[in-house]
């Protein structure tokens, strides 16, 4: 259905009808089977949006659009931020060129990050920045004449993105990307990390981890995971005993470590990132999402000197990876301004981001806690400002996404998961109004099926 452009501005409905003929959305068919809702604006933590039968709402956002807008929307800070870059420049080419706000982030990242990650490759996205954290471990064994070491170990019930060497690390069943089995490098693969934070490291899957390594060392370029919270594979959380067990292997066999922040980076799991709760670096480390406080895409890959060096002094002393819009200076200039907010209380109502996420650890713990056993439900878990319902069967999208919805929740839940990740600054009682839409979203998915 053609728009009338003399309409000004097109109707919701024009506007579906467009979103259907040509837009193909995230994990969907296209044609989609189900009408995505139409948001026409975002401010602190609620969302316009237009409902399928017309009427407009706001909804609580409980998904900081995929663990992205930690502060909400329209931060009058990163607001100012986007103004006053867009009025020195949008973007400008990286090679040969360089510019303040990528400067000024490289070397926040390399001050707020553990020691000793100090270079930092700007890229696209999350899924980009993990390729190129491969390709950093690939090159330096190469360079350092190993080159039968391009393999990759991590653990099962991963997400690393959906670009290829990035899917051949996700979970090879539960995933997204099992269609794929024949075509992606084949990884090597420990068992799930026993689940738990808090739980005791379990003697029986260090050896695991011990045996894995010492049988594959001669061909394992990188270990790679997602520190203490493995997130789109399967929610789940596990102790940082584990990350500690990986840093002494890797280091026993000449393995380099990779951590994917991606969705852990800036402090969602109670730590500013996930490591600090093993009390270890890895050698290279990923960030994305939050960095830019869900405003742009851009990510990071960090490493230390050491892989830099290996690298920078092989056989191609390059590394050959330069995206057009890398370090692009609005996306830049609005990733300080997130970090000025996240470390500056003063930009926050007084408060630490510490304390928010401690408070919202509360909230959903107390708010969850009422489902916790009943029937249909076969776990209820919370780090951070994190909170999980897992059912004992797949959600029932629609059923789930509306009660929600009626609730005054946004959330987006997949397979048995309904969770949520709310904004730092998202007040008690939204906090509730989350937790209540969770619970409803639950109730209404297991009575449907
Ligand atoms: N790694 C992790 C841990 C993620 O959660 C994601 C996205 O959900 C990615 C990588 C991919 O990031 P992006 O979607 O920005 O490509």
């Amino acid at each position: 259905m053609p728009v009338d452009r003399s309409e000004n501005p097109p109707s919701a409905e024009a506007l579906l009808g467009l979103d259907r003929a040509h837009v193909w959305h995230p994990y969907g068919p296209m044609p989609g089977r189900v009408a995505p809702l139409l948001v026409t604006g975002a401010e602190g933590v609620r969302l316009d949006v237009r409902l399928p039968d017309g009427e407009r709402t706001r909804l609580i956002d409980g998904m900081s659009s995929w663990w992205a807008a930690i502060h909400g929307y329209r931060h009058p800070v990163l607001d100012e931020a986007a103004h006053a870059q867009l009025d020195r420049m949008a973007h400008v080419m990286f090679g040969g060129l360089t510019h303040e706000p990528a400067i000024r982030l490289a070397e926040r990242l390399v001050e707020l990050s553990p020691e000793p990650l100090r270079h930092v490759f700007l890229a696209d996205s999350g899924s980009v920045s993990v390729e190129v954290a491969i390709k950093m471990c690939l090159q330096y064994q190469r360079s350092l004449g190993r080159p039968a070491k391009r393999r990759l170990l991590t653990w099962r019930g991963g997400y690393h993105g959906d670009t290829f060497h990035p899917m051949s690390v996700c979970d090879p069943e539960g995933g997204m990307h099992s269609l794929w089995g024949g075509v992606l490098p084949e990884q090597v693969f420990a068992e799930e990390p026993p689940a738990g934070f808090d739980a005791e490291p379990d003697a029986q899957y260090v050896a695991h981890l011990a045996d894995l390594m010492e049988r594959h060392a001669s061909e394992l370029a990188a270990v790679i995971v997602e520190p203490v919270v493995q997130g789109a594979g399967g929610m789940r959380f596990h102790s940082p005993a584990y990350l500690r067990t990986l840093r002494e292997l890797c280091d026993e066999h000449d393995v380099l470590l990779i951590f994917d922040e991606i969705a852990t980076g800036f402090g969602r799991s109670g730590a500013l990132f996930a490591a600090e709760h093993a009390g270890i670096s890895p050698d290279v480390m990923c960030v994305g999402k939050a960095l830019t406080g869900g405003y742009l895409t851009l990510a990071a890959a960090l490493c230390t000197t050491r892989v830099a060096e290996g690298i920078s002094n092989g056989e191609v002393p390059v590394l050959a990876h330069g995206p057009t819009f890398m370090a692009n200076p609005l996306a830049a200039a609005i990733a300080n301004a997130s970090l000025d907010v996240l470390t500056n209380p003063r930009l926050r109502g007084g408060v630490s981001w510490q304390q928010d996420v401690a408070r919202l650890e509360r909230g959903l713990s107390a708010g969850l806690a009422e489902v916790r056993g009943l029937p249909g439900v076969r776990d209820v878990r919370v780090l951070g400002a994190i909170g999980v319902i897992q059912l004992d069967r797949e959600v029932d999208m629609a059923a789930a996404t509306d009660a929600a919805v009626r609730n005054g929740v946004w959330l987006r839940p997949f397979r048995d998961l309904i969770y949520a990740m709310p904004p730092y600054p998202t007040e008690d009682g939204d906090l509730k109004e989350i937790c209540g839409g969770m619970i409803a979203a639950a109730e209404a998915s297991i009575s449907a099926s």
